[in-house]
């Protein structure tokens, strides 16, 4: 009898277990000149099919690879583009006519001369940036039909807003599979899903820029995405002089405004990527300015005198971690009728 009950209690246990594991696959792998890594619950097939479509958007979208579709376009000035390039083009386009101060495709040439793609760094000198200021404008960008033209000299880079495209074409695949929920870290850029097999909200660490393997604060939040910008993802020093691969695209120049790093929370990939660039280049004061307007997303402002600027849709679901002591600041609605006050 005590044989038979031990026997059922192991067979529960087994059933148990793999009930647990079988449900949940997880994968890790380099695209898109970053790690990523994904974590489904309740779909077998679709970290696959996730890692086939990092890397097929990879192949089109890296202004790199002799193949692409922006290599393409930037060695020939006009190309006809796949589905993926030319939707991402137009979306981004659109964003940066709406932000064009802050946030243009077109700075590429500039990133190129920092040295940020071949690691040839150097300061460029004000007539080389000059140059470049002139050659920055997503308006001289021409769309007609599948076919893409820039103006001579110009040249793109959609590597600010690839990754949250990529996120936004991870939602549709994880439908597709009826994943029932994932985490996916897609370098920074985070993809949220569905829900956890607990049901408890997802917690997100807030990278330090000071110490970027580690996290200032936590965030708990439902389904989104998760986009961080930091100068601490690729930066060079000269002269005690810190310089970073996020430019003003007004100066050519890297930003230097005191902005540590800016996470943006929102239910679209790519708004959320092109926004934690743009909020970056924008500073506090004008990100908030930006945010009273639209109101469509949620952001984490971290500047260099301590202070942290967090809207109020999130601020509720935000957590120091032990030991950071910034000033938290809450951006609210209120404020910008508090200055309208005579
Ligand atoms: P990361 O790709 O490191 O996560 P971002 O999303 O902020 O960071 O994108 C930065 C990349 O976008 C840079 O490497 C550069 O190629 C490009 N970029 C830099 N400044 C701008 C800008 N003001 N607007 C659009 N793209 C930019
Ligand atoms: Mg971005």
């Amino acid at each position: 009898m005590k044989k038979r009950i031990c026997i059922i209690l192991c067979i529960i246990l087994i059933v148990t277990l793999s009930a647990c594991t079988c449900g949940t696959s997880e994968a890790s792998f380099q695209a898109m000149d970053t790690v990523m890594s994904l974590k489904v619950w309740g779909s077998s097939d679709a970290c696959e099919k996730l890692e086939d479509r990092a890397h097929a958007l990879d192949e089109r979208l890296s202004p790199t690879c002799a193949d692409s579709d922006i290599y393409r376009l930037n060695e020939n000035g006009s190309a006809a583009l796949s589905d993926d390039a030319l939707s991402l083009i137009k979306r981004t386009l659109e964003l940066s006519a709406q932000m064009k101060a802050y946030f243009d495709p077109t700075v590429y040439p500039a990133v190129c001369e920092w040295g940020f793609i071949d690691g040839n760094y150097h300061v460029p000198d004000d007539e080389w940036l000059a140059a470049l200021v002139s050659l920055i404008d997503s308006s001289d960008v021409v769309v007609d039909g599948d076919t893409v033209s820039l103006k001579s000299g110009m040249s793109i880079d959609l590597g600010a807003v690839a990754k949250g495209y990529l996120a936004d074409e991870c939602r549709e695949i994880l439908y597709d599979s009826n994943a029932s929920g994932a985490v996916l870290n897609l370098g920074g850029t985070i993809l949220l899903y569905g829900s956890k097999p607990d049901g408890s909200d997802f917690k997100v660490g807030v990278a330090d820029p000071e110490n970027p393997a580690g996290y200032f604060g936590y965030l708990s939040c439902s389904e989104g995405v998760i986009a961080t910008s930091g100068g601490y993802e690729r930066f060079f020093e000269q002269d005690g002089k810190r310089y970073i691969h996020i430019l003003d695209p007004t100066t050519a120049k890297p930003v230097d405004n005191g902005t540590l790093s800016v996470t943006v929370f929102s239910r679209d990939g790519v708004l959320s990527d092109a926004l934690s660039t743009a909020l970056f280049v924008m500073g506090a004061d004008k990100a908030a300015e930006h945010w009273r307007s639209h109101r469509n997303y949620d952001y984490i402002l971290l500047s260099d005198d301590g202070k942290l600027f967090i809207t109020e849709g999130i601020a509720d679901s935000f957590t120091l971690a032990d030991g950071y002591h910034f000033e938290i600041i809450t951006v609210s609605q209120e404020d910008a009728y508090a200055k309208k006050q005579p």
